[in-house]
């Protein structure tokens, strides 16, 4: 995971910086309301004002911005100072937006790159074969051409050349078919080496129906594990039209994951804000949290010790005595889980898996070790 550690080693050094730096976590997802017509540049506008950040620097982030009509992202992670740190990070999931002029703030970003797996696309038919990876964070510049929706084309070459000339709709002579068969066997050799290279976790195979059961067949097993879909897409459409096809299936793959997790905190989990922060923060037996995306709730917060206190009118810490602070809960538990080693996922959406969390499970819920 060459890329993963480039990415960690840019973040310890913008972690670094003495600033003040500009943080800002944009939500540019065109998928949610909020963001119809762009209204993201207003509210990135009015919060660098409100924070106080210069004027030169203001504009050069807005005119950055501006100038990128489709962000491929779902948010963009932007560091700035006056001294020359302009680093722009695009993440292909959602995450609370926050607005900091100040020291850097990097948790979200470290979360991100922690928790959230790469999702690897075979497209393949008969004589055909590509390979797509969507990671959850990418940097600006770098590393290949970004394509529709985040996804990035790996290159991978065969030894020997591709099967020519025939199509799915001839009927197959046995050799051809001898030779697709061994032409597989090859590329499923080449997938598990670019698999793990990229760190994919999720694989999804599409193509011809035919072609992919049987793909799936010749591959490696620690490979077929890790198949989530098999999606039946002709080659012929156009790119734009194939990638909106594969992210669709990489949501739905997502939403399934997501509905999972929902079902194993109904096992063995805990629930409601209260105690879900108990069992994070003071018991430290949750690893993996689940909270809605649209969490208006507030929470007091100690930055001396780096705890939630619980007792919302408490203006004093228990614990250390000093004055506490009101803050986001969304900001709260991005803290909280990064300390902890935590996975935190934020549903949105309306859906069934919104719907339980909302209703079942206040808003928040946890799985737990123990
Ligand atoms: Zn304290």
């Amino acid at each position: 995971m060459a890329q993963a550690q480039d990415l960690r080693q840019a973040i310890t050094s913008v972690a670094g910086r003495p600033g003040p730096v500009l943080t800002a976590y944009l939500s540019v997802n065109a998928d949610i309301p909020e963001n119809q017509g762009r209204t993201y540049l207003v509210r990135l506008r009015d919060a660098m004002n409100d924070e106080g950040v210069p004027e030169g620097l203001q504009q050069r982030v807005r005119e950055y911005i501006e100038e990128e009509t489709h962000p491929e992202a779902r948010t963009l992670a932007i560091f700035a100072d006056e001294d020359g740190l302009f680093e722009i990070y695009r993440l292909q999931v959602d995450v609370p937006e926050s607005f900091r002029w100040g020291d850097p703030y990097v948790a979200p970003l470290t979360l991100v790159l922690d928790e959230y797996e790469p999702y690897g696309a075979v497209v393949l038919d008969a004589e055909r074969f590509r390979y797509f990876v969507v990671s959850p964070l990418s940097s600006a510049h770098g590393e290949g051409e970004m394509k529709a929706n985040g996804f990035r084309e790996v290159d991978v070459h065969p030894s020997e050349p591709y099967p020519r000339g025939r199509t799915d709709f001839q009927p197959a002579s046995r050799r051809t078919e001898a030779h697709i068969h061994s032409f597989y066997k090859e590329l499923g050799e080449l997938t598990r080496d670019v698999t793990f290279h990229e760190g994919v976790r999720r694989l999804i195979l599409a193509g011809p129906r035919e072609r992919t059961a049987e793909f799936r067949r010749t591959l490696p097993t620690e490979l077929q594990e890790l198949v989530v879909a098999e999606e039946h897409v002709d080659l012929g459409s156009p790119e734009g039209e194939l990638l909106d096809r594969l992210e669709a299936v990489r949501e739905r793959a997502e939403h399934e994951r997501e509905k999972e997790l929902l079902d194993e905190i109904t096992e063995s989990g805990v629930r409601g804000l209260d105690a879900t922060v108990a069992a994070l923060q003071e018991e430290n037996r949750v690893y993996h949290l689940a909270a809605l995306w649209e969490l208006e709730t507030e929470i007091r917060w100690c930055d001396n010790d780096q705890l939630a206190i619980r007792e919302i009118t408490s203006e004093e810490c228990p614990f250390c005595g000093r004055k506490t602070r009101v803050r986001p809960l969304t900001d709260v538990l991005i803290d909280l889980a990064t300390a902890r080693g935590a996975r935190l996922d934020f549903i949105l959406g309306e859906n069934e898996n919104t719907d339980t969390l909302r209703e079942e499970f206040g808003g928040i819920a946890g799985l737990t070790r123990f």
